[in-house]
């Protein structure tokens, strides 16, 4: 069976949300929940301030495909996300719940 890159990483494959490596199991087609549900901290085009927690990247087509797929603009963290059991499960809503907590447990807590 031929592996699938995620968003972020697909490369002869059309990439899906984020853009993960070609190791592992294989990326979901029209998953997309690593585009949205954490936040990335680097500039991406359309998103200077990078992406908040939640919102669909700019970049991630309605096909849900990585749009800056291979261009030295989409940022390292898409480039080096691969798909893995723990992240991706059985489906997209059991994704952007795991990635949503993820995102929650490492939400820097505000000094007081
Ligand atoms: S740039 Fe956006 S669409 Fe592309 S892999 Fe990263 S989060 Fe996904
Ligand atoms: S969560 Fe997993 S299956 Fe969904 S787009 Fe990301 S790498 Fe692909």
């Amino acid at each position: 069976m031929m592996n699938k890159v995620s968003p972020q990483q697909a490369a002869a494959s059309p990439p899906n949300a984020l853009g993960a490596t070609n190791a592992g199991p294989e990326c979901r087609p029209g998953c997309g929940a690593c585009c949205i549900a954490p936040s990335i901290s680097s500039p991406i085009p359309g998103m200077p301030g990078g992406k908040p927690a939640g919102i669909r990247c700019v970049q991630l087509t309605a096909s849900y495909q990585c749009a800056i797929f291979g261009q030295p603009e989409r940022p390292a963290c898409c480039s080096g996300l691969a798909p893995g059991a723990d992240m991706c499960g059985s489906d997209r809503e059991y994704a952007i719940a795991w990635l949503t907590t993820l995102e929650a447990a490492t939400r820097p807590h505000p000094r007081s």
